[in-house]
């Protein structure tokens, strides 16, 4: 892959409307000591968009989510969600947010249904106990203890405690993490719908398949800053699509107009630029030469390959050492 194709991707924040924007961040800085986490992010979001924040592990993106929710102070910069501050107002915000943090925490041996009741109690303008445990489909475990439901449930439960203030504002941290392929895609109706709903949603997640799926645009984090954003196919269309194929019984291979070729053990890739042209004219002359291409396989980019090619020079464990021995 063409290295360093992702540092042109769009910085689309600019085309958002400041009448629009529900979460704003400029500059963020956030250390932990000595270490700096989160060096200087900027990022607006607007209402009812849902944002994809994605990064190696150890990247910076809890840190972010927790500074947003108003569990952690910036260090240096503004942040504001529905225009309030969020440590400073926080209570005035905390009805209008939901939050699902990485790691919930419950008393295991309350039921789903009791434990939803006392969330309810201390919540304003709550939904009823079987709205919102029929919304995370689980209705019918409302009796069983919360330590027996599976990892993927307890998810689904802290999902539903999150949603159970209509907020306008959720953040979900991994909601997805520990989920079957079944049971995420099931969440991933739920987000929908809440989006549908005009919800606005700040996720981060490691699976890249679900940033693609559901976000309207996304941000990738490395070493505590932002390294490209935008819509998922924008960041995306900034690496080169791939044609393959085993290597045919002839030393002649073709020239494509928009592709750079490279022999990689026992296949041929074209790195293309233009995947619709420089496939026609491959086939075209295979077709002349009457040559059978195997395992022929043409794709776009997706959003793991430019996630790994950002991903490739870093180590996580070396705290951002690269920064920090340069101070
Ligand atoms: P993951 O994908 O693994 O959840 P992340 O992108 O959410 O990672 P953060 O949890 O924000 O990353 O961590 C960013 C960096 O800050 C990491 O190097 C982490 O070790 C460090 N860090 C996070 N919390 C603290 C803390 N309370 N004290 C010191 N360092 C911390």
């Amino acid at each position: 892959m063409t290295r360093r194709g992702w540092e042109l991707s769009p910085a689309d924040d600019n085309l958002v409307s400041m009448d629009d924007v529900v979460i704003e961040v400029n500059g963020l800085r956030r250390s932990y000591r000595e270490f700096e986490a989160v060096r200087g992010i900027s990022l607006r979001i607007r209402r009812g968009e849902l944002f994809a924040l994605l990064g190696t592990n150890g990247a910076g993106k809890t840190t972010t989510i927790e500074v947003l929710e108003g569990l952690q102070p910036a260090t240096a910069g503004r942040v504001r969600v529905l225009g309030l501050d969020p440590v400073q107002d926080r209570y005035a915000l905390r009805p209008r947010t939901g939050v699902m943090l990485q790691h919930g925490g419950f008393t295991g041996a309350l039921t789903v249904r009791e434990t939803v009741e006392i969330w309810r109690s201390l919540t304003v303008r709550p939904q009823t106990t079987a709205e919102v445990l029929d919304l995370v489909d689980l209705g019918g475990r409302r009796n069983v203890a919360v330590e027996q439901l599976s990892g993927g449930e307890g998810r689904r439960l802290e999902l539903a405690l999150a949603v159970l203030g209509r907020p306008e504002v959720l953040f979900l941290d991994e909601p997805t993490a520990g989920m079957d392929p079944a049971s995420r895609r099931r969440t991933w109706d739920v987000v929908r719908e809440l989006q549908r709903g005009g919800t606005t949603i700040l996720l981060t997640t490691h699976y890249l398949e679900e940033a693609e799926v559901l976000a309207d645009r996304v941000a990738i984090m490395r070493r505590g800053s932002i390294v490209a954003t935008g819509a998922p196919e924008d960041v995306v269309r900034t690496l080169p699509a791939r044609i393959s194929f085993r290597p045919p019984a002839t030393d002649a291979l073709p020239d494509l107009p928009h592709a750079a070729r490279l022999v990689e053990g026992d296949r041929v890739s074209y790195e293309s630029r233009q995947l619709q042209t420089d496939l026609t004219r491959l086939l075209e002359w295979a077709s002349a030469g009457n040559i059978r291409l195997t395992s022929l396989s043409a794709r776009p980019a997706t959003l793991e390959d430019v996630f790994l090619d950002i991903a490739a020079d870093h180590d996580p464990t070396d705290r951002y050492a690269e920064s920090e021995a340069a101070r």
